[in-house]
C-alpha cells in the first residue's frame, strides 16, 4: 500500500537532517501514482502532490520518526484536508426540516433514504419519507419495506404521477402531523439526462428544501465526478452521500469530487444493511485512500456494540489477573454482537485487502463455544485446574479433538501471560504506569 511504498521510497533517508527535494521528487511521483490507483481524478492527484511536495520541503525529520512516516504524515494531512478538515453535519433547520435526495438510478438513493430515517430516528426526531420515484411501479413498495424496517411512516401516492405535487403534500402532511423532519427520495435514471435534471430542479424549486444531497456510486471512479459536477451546476447541491464504499473503492471519488464541486461529502454508505450508514470524516477517509485502513471507525463501531457495564467488569478482572473462561466466553457474545465479521475484517489495516476473497466463517467461533462450555463451572472460573483428563473429558463433551482443547488452553494462557506484562508496565511503578 501507500504508506508502505513511502517508507522505502524513504529507507535511504534515513538519520538524514530533512526532506530534500531530490528524495521528494522521487516519493512525489509515487504518491500521485498511488492515489490514481485509488481512483482520483488525475488533474486532483497533481495538484495534491504539488501541494504535499511544498509542504514536505525542509520539513525537519525527527530522529524518532522516519522520514517515511513524517512524508504519510504530511499526505495524511494534506488529504484531509482536501476532503474539508472537518466532519460536516447536516443541517435540519426548519419545522420539517426537508431533505431532498438527487442522484443516478442504483446509486443508492432509496437505500440510503431509509438509513437517514433509521438514523434520525434514533436521535429521536419524528421522521417522514416521501416517495417521490413515480416511474417505477416497485419503487414505492422498496421504499416501504425499508420505512417498516426501521419504523418510519411513508407518504405516496398511487395515483399522482406528479413528484412535484407529492413532495408538497408530503410536507403539509408533515406538518399536520408533527413530522419534523421529512426525506424526500426522488427518481433517477440510468446516465444524466435532461428530464431528470428538470424535475429534480423542479421539486428543489417548490419545496425550497433544507438540504439537498447528491447520491453517488463510488465505485463509478471518474463518472462519478462528472455525475457530480453536472448536477451541482443544476441543482446546487448542499452535500454529498458516497455510497458502496464496504466494495472495492478506495474513496479516491471522495477527494476528486471534493476537489471538483466544492461540497462537502456528509455520509458514507458501507452496505445494504439500515445500520450501514457512518458520518464521513475526512481524516479517515484520507487514511483509507492511504491503504492503513479504516481504524476508528472500527474502535468506534466495536464501542458501540459492547456491553461498557461487561467491559468494565472485565477490565476488572484482567486488572487483578483474574480472567478466565467465564470471562473469556462472555467476549466472545460481545464480538458476535458486533454483527458482520467480514465487515470489521474489511477495516484492519493490512489485513482488510488479504481477507478481500476470503470467506470469513462466523462459526469458526463455535467449537471454541462449545470448548468453554463442556467445561464445568469450576473449570471455567479456574483454568489452572484443567488437567489432561479434563482435557479428554472437555474435548469428548463438546464433539472436539484434544487438539483443540489444547490449542485453546495454549491461546487462553499466552492471553494471561500477555495481560499479566501489561499489567506490571501499567501498574503501580510500571514503565507505562502513567498511561492508565
Ligand atoms: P436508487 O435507484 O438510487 O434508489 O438505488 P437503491 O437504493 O435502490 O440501490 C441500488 C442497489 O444498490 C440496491 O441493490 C441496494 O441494495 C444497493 N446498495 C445501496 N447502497 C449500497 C451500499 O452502500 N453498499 C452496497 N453494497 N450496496 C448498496
Ligand atoms: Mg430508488
Amino acid at each position: 500500500n501507500l504508506s508502505n511504498k513511502l517508507d522505502r521510497a524513504f529507507k535511504t533517508l534515513k538519520g538524514q537532517g530533512s526532506i530534500t527535494e531530490i528524495n521528494v521528487a522521487q516519493t512525489i511521483k509515487e504518491v500521485r501514482r498511488a492515489l490514481v490507483d485509488a481512483d482520483v481524478n488525475y488533474k486532483v492527484a497533481k495538484t495534491v502532490t504539488d501541494k504535499i511536495k511544498d509542504e514536505a520541503m525542509g520539513r525537519d525529520v525527527l530522529i524518532a520518526v522516519s522520514p517515511g512516516q513524517l512524508m504519510v504524515k504530511i499526505v495524511h494531512e494534506e488529504l484531509t484536508q482536501l476532503m474539508g478538515g472537518e466532519k460536516q453535519d447536516i443541517v435540519l433547520k426548519g419545522d420539517p426540516a426537508v431533505i431532498l435526495i438527487a442522484g443516478l438510478q442504483g446509486s443508492g438513493k432509496t437505500t440510503f433514504t431509509g438509513k437517514l430515517a433509521n438514523f434520525l430516528k434514533k436521535q429521536n426526531r419524528n421522521v417522514l419519507i416521501a416517495a417521490c420515484d413515480v416511474y417505477r411501479p416497485a419503487a414505492i413498495d422498496q421504499v416501504k419495506v425499508l420505512a417498516e424496517q426501521v419504523g418510519v411512516e411513508v407518504y405516496s401516492e398511487t395515483d399522482n404521477k406528479n413528484p412535484v405535487q407529492i413532495a408538497q403534500n408530503a410536507i403539509e402532511f408533515a406538518k399536520r402531523n408533527n413530522k419534523k423532519v421529512v426525506i424526500i427520495d426522488t427518481a433517477g435514471r440510468l446516465a444524466v439526462d435532461e428530464a431528470m435534471m428538470r424535475e429534480i430542479a423542479e421539486i428543489k424549486n417548490a419545496i425550497k428544501p433544507t438540504e439537498t444531497l447528491f447520491v453517488v456510486d463510488s465505485m463509478t471512479g471518474q463518472d462519478a465526478v462528472n455525475t457530480a459536477k453536472t448536477f451541482n451546476e443544476r441543482i446546487n447541491f448542499d452535500g454529498v452521500v458516497l455510497t458502496k464504499l464496504d466494495g472495492d473503492s478506495r474513496g479516491g471519488a471522495a477527494l476528486s469530487i471534493r476537489a471538483v464541486v466544492e461540497k462537502p461529502i456528509k455520509f458514507i454508505s458501507t452496505g445494504e444493511k439500515m445500520e450501514a450508514l457512518d458520518l464521513f470524516y475526512p481524516d479517515r477517509m484520507a487514511q483509507r485512500i492511504l491503504g492503513m485502513g479504516d481504524v476508528i471507525s472500527l474502535v468506534e463501531r466495536a464501542q458501540q456494540s459492547f456491553d461498557e457495564e461487561e467491559a468494565r467488569r472485565i477490565n476488572q478482572k484482567i486488572r487483578k489477573n483474574q480472567f478466565n473462561f467465564d470471562d473469556f466466553l462472555s467476549q466472545l457474545e460481545q464480538i458476535k454482537k458486533m454483527g458482520d465479521i467480514k465487515d470489521l475484517v474489511s477495516m484492519i489495516p493490512g489485513v482488510g485487502k488479504a481477507m478481500k476473497d476470503v470467506e470469513i466463517d462466523e462459526n469458526a467461533f463455535k467449537p471454541i463455544e462449545a470448548i468453554i462450555k463442556s467445561m464445568t463451572k469450576e473449570e471455567r472460573a479456574n483454568p489452572d485446574i484443567i488437567s489432561g483428563s479434563r482435557r479428554n473429558r472437555i474435548a469428548k463433551g463438546s464433539g472436539t479433538t484434544i487438539q483443540q482443547v489444547n490449542n485453546l488452553m495454549k491461546q487462553f494462557n499466552d492471553m494471561r501471560k500477555m495481560m499479566k506484562n501489561m499489567n506490571k508496565l501499567t501498574g503501580k511503578g510500571g514503565a507505562l504506569s502513567k498511561m492508565k
